[in-house]
């Protein structure tokens, strides 16, 4: 507490009523968060119990538990919440399940089982193009999170392709209904719509919740935002801290307007500003400050900082993605050399996802240990979804989602026709299809197809019963064995190797589920959407990360963080500000996201571009980012710039290398 400057003090200690921390990047509103929750505890006699604090992201989440927990030291911090808004969400419909019409063990659908969801509806309903799906869940989303039901989006469609987003929006949501699931919007929309219903329940969640804390305000939608209000009902017991220029998540629905809305929505809110900066040296600052000087503003800040000019910043001209991958790896070799300290002090950022592939195969040929965040997460591989369904069927026999992509796998010799038929006869009496299996008869499907579904039935009974009859984990391994799962994936991988990874995936996440159902003793129901919500896994893989990794991400999942040196590799037109973005003019994002990428460096910020780059296997002409021109230029060093020949760079490259090979032996 004695080293928050003068404002960050009034923020920490005014509880009088709505508080709003206007602020821009690292001028410690994170850090307000985290003290005030320890003021509430140790000076206003509120429980840990009472207070709620939501962040963006799952690390975000887990780094602000620790810090509380240092800060109060001993039990105080127990019983704190401190979650995203999708796990805050979850807990309530898990308490109100029942009045949510949601039978026990109801699954949680991802992107890729809404778009697999939605696929099916197309075809088999419409007849219309199963390649749409992607684009129909994304405007799904967009309702949901704008609190459109689908009645309504169907009243309101205008046009043959809006209408059939809509009717696909229907019938989506029913066949999730009948699925006994959830996707994730429906985390935050079905709470507030419970709310909204019932005055006596919200109520008691009111009543039990005294004070709440928001992250990263600017990025939540409308519903989070409805969530928010609710919760905090009358007592006015809310914090939230926000940077109308860190606004990044408009396409998923954030709503930087819902900061001007909460003036409106509380007229007594407080508003402090914070003003400096405590995490990048001047230049820094200064180029962050004159970059988003180019946007519009909701409200005007300026940042200052005390920790001197610093180092100019780089500019890295490349010829081509290779060069620009093997010379920002040799880069981060040489400087950590000569400066020492540790690989965990550099992060690479990008725009997109598929950047990062070079940079990967750079930096295990250097043998550089890193750590991707994002990327192709872990519950998009093949075996983890399998196993996942398993677990979701096991719990909730009428996930048809789960039934259908396991059925087969390992192979059961269901065929197509066998699983129409019982599609069918399912539709036709309204049932799930394990329900089906059980009131099919011969005259409605072969004989043989149904004796093997039958078989099936029966053997996930058993595990079910054995999953039931005590030890959770236990059971789900012996179903594992009993299915010869790990021989089924052997004859499924193109290598040893590859089996091997893969069934690690597996052991991992049954490891996983153990560790959860132990620590926090809850069931293996809770366990498994807890893990479907990544906590668990994010939380593992980032202690294996370890300090001594280079941090490898997407600009979009860098927010909120720092690193003593940064990399902003891809600083071109067409990839920051993206191709879609120039097309739609909508430049503004895009420049924030930039400003976000250059305020999490603390010491140093070196910005790479590439003279070509190759796509669909075209090696296509790129041009500096329009960003870099909006920097003040006289504190940028550039290198490599055109008249460089690019082979004298990737030499370059290469003998720093060497150089550094043989200095090290
Ligand atoms: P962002 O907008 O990127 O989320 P932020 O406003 O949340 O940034 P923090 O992450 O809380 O900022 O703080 C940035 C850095 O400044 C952290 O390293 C934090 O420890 C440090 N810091 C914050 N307040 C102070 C202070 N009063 N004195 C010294 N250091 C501080
Ligand atoms: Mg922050």
């Amino acid at each position: 507490m004695s080293q928050l400057n003068p404002r960050q003090r009034e923020a920490v200690r005014y509880i009088d009523g709505p508080l709003l921390v206007l602020a821009g990047a690292g001028s410690g509103k994170t850090s307000v968060i985290t003290q005030k929750i320890a003021y509430l505890v140790e000076n206003c006699g509120i429980r840990a119990n009472r207070i709620a604090a939501v962040t963006f992201t799952n690390k975000a989440a887990r780094e602000m538990r620790e810090r509380v927990g240092k800060l109060l030291g001993g039990g105080a911090s127990e019983g704190l919440t401190v979650s995203t808004f999708h796990q805050l969400g979850l807990k309530i419909i898990r308490t109100e399940r029942r009045q949510l019409g949601l039978k026990n063990g109801f699954s949680i659908f991802d992107n890729q089982d809404g778009q697999a969801l939605v696929r099916d509806l197309l075809v088999s309903e419409h007849g219309a193009d199963g390649d749409q799906a992607g684009n129909i869940v994304q405007r799904i989303s967009q309702w949901k999170n704008d609190r459109v039901l689908p009645e309504q989006a169907v009243a309101a469609a205008q046009g043959p392709a809006e209408m059939l987003c809509a009717q696909a929006y229907l019938r989506y949501q029913r066949a999730l209904r009948a699925y006994n699931a959830l996707d994730f919007d429906d985390l935050i929309l079905l709470p507030t719509l419970l709310f909204e219903e019932h005055p006596d329940i919200l109520e008691r969640w009111q009543n039990q919740l005294h004070y709440l804390l928001v992250d990263e305000y600017q990025d939540t939608n409308a519903s989070q935002y409805l969530l928010v209000r609710q919760l905090i009902g009358m007592r006015g017991g809310l914090t939230v801290v926000g940077d109308d220029d860190q606004s990044i998540y408009a396409w998923r629905g954030a709503r930087p307007e819902n900061l001007g809305q909460l003036q409106e929505d509380f007229p007594g809110l407080r508003v402090v500003k914070l003003e400096q900066n405590y995490r990048s040296t001047g230049r820094i600052l200064n180029a962050a400050n004159t970059l988003i000087a180019n946007n519009s503003h909701l409200f005007d800040k300026s940042l200052w900082s005390e920790l001197g000019p610093g180092e100019p910043l780089r500019v890295l001209q490349c010829a081509d993605e290779q060069d620009e991958a093997t010379q920002v790896v040799a880069e981060i070799i040489d400087h950590k050399l000569r400066k020492g300290g540790r690989y965990g002090d550099y992060a690479i950022l990008y725009r997109g996802n598929h950047q990062s592939r070079l940079l990967e195969l750079e930096l295990q040929q250097q043998q550089v240990p890193y750590h991707l965040s994002g990327g192709t997460s872990f519950f998009a591989r093949n075996e983890v979804k399998d196993v996942m369904a398993y677990l979701r069927l096991l719990l909730n026999p009428d996930d048809d989602n789960a039934f259908l992509r396991i059925a087969n796998v390992p192979r059961r010799k269901l065929g197509a026709t066998t699983l129409e038929a019982l599609g069918q006869f399912a539709n036709g009496v309204h049932c799930s299809l394990t329900a089906a299996i059980g009131r099919v008869d011969s005259s409605q499907m072969n004989e043989a197809g149904l004796a093997r579904l039958r078989e099936f039935r029966n053997w996930l009974d058993g595990v079910r019963r054995a999953v039931d009859a005590g030890d959770g984990i236990a059971a789900v391994r012996s179903m594992l064995r009993d299915m010869n799962y790990f021989e089924w994936l052997r004859s499924q991988s193109s290598s040893r190797e590859v089996a091997e990874r893969r069934m690690s995936n597996v052991d991992f996440l049954v490891d996983g589920l153990q560790r959860l159902m132990g620590e926090d003793e809850v069931g293996l129901d809770e366990a498994i959407s807890r893990m479907v919500l990544r906590d668990l896994l994010e939380q593992q893989e980032e202690e294996a990360a370890g300090p001594e990794s280079v941090q490898l991400m997407t600009l979009h999942a860098s927010k909120g963080l720092e690193f003593p040196h940064v990399y902003i590799i891809g600083m071109e037109e067409k990839l920051l500000p993206h191709r879609s973005s120039i097309d739609e003019g909508n430049i503004d994002e895009e420049r924030r996201l930039a400003y976000v990428g250059i305020t999490r460096a603390r010491q140093s910020l070196t910005m790479c571009m590439a003279r070509k780059r190759r796509q669909f296997g075209e090696s296509i002409d790129c041009e500096p980012s329009r960003f870099i021109a909006e920097l003040p230029q006289d504190d940028l060093r550039w290198q490599g710039r055109e008249d460089d020949a690019p082979e004298a760079n990737v030499k370059r490259g290469q003998e720093t290398l060497a150089g550094l090979k043989s200095l090290l032996g």
